[in-house]
């Protein structure tokens, strides 16, 4: 049994993956409390289902990329047997964590989305950092939320103690809804010289910041 927020099929809002079709799996629940949490209706309340029909309702929308996110999906032991079944079936599996659950046994053909959280998050004592040695070069992305010149510098200081650059696929700067001016972070991020890239939520600006299941 997982607990399901919501499955949908739409584009892929973020990461190198973006403007692709995808479908997401939400699942309910996270232990964190970011401050800038645009996802709190996945905090409580969505539907058990059992696997089997979370992968009909999948298989239904006939998407070969699927998104496993939340919510924080790996706080539920089934999650990881969900990703490794979408393996077997040869989905591309997407795996959006907010980095406080140990990544080790997520199946190792799965990529992960891994958000290392920032100060002004209120969560960045809660970052499994071990997972950030677990990230391949050829499969994984990092993202920071930025929400102010202080999470800046902390991304910074965590892509060079990690060496994130050469260690991941992708280092994404995504912008805290309408916390940061975006143009400022445009302007650190072209001033850093660094390979990083700016990361909006295509989805936000295609639907609205608030409108669910797209
Ligand atoms: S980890 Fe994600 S879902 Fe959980 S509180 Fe933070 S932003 Fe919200």
């Amino acid at each position: 049994m997982l607990r399901v927020t919501e499955i949908f099929r739409s584009i892929q809002g973020e990461s190198t993956h973006a403007g692709r079709p995808c479908t997401f799996v939400r699942l309910t629940g996270c232990p964190m409390r970011c401050v800038w949490c645009d996802s709190e209706y996945t905090f409580s309340g969505g539907e058990q289902i059992e696997l089997e029909d979370v992968l009909g309702r999948v298989h239904a929308f006939g998407c070969r990329l699927v998104e496993i996110t939340g919510g924080e999906p790996l706080a539920q032991k089934e999650a990881f047997r969900l990703i490794r079944r979408l393996c077997d079936e040869d989905y591309e599996v997407l795996v959006e964590t907010g980095g406080y659950v140990s990544t080790e046994t997520v199946d190792p053909r799965a990529k992960l989305i891994l958000d290392v959280k920032c100060p002004a998050s209120g969560e960045a004592e809660r970052n499994h950092l071990p997972n950030l040695g677990r990230l391949r070069s050829d499969l994984d992305e990092v993202k920071f939320v930025i929400a102010d010149r202080g999470d800046w510098e902390f991304a910074l200081d965590i892509v060079a103690q990690y060496d994130l650059i050469n260690r991941t696929k992708a280092v994404l700067i995504s912008p805290a809804w309408g916390e940061i001016d975006l143009k400022e972070l445009a302007d650190w991020i072209a001033g850093s010289g660094l390979e990083v890239r700016l990361q909006l939520q295509l989805h936000k600006y295609v639907w609205g910041p608030d409108v669910r299941g797209v």
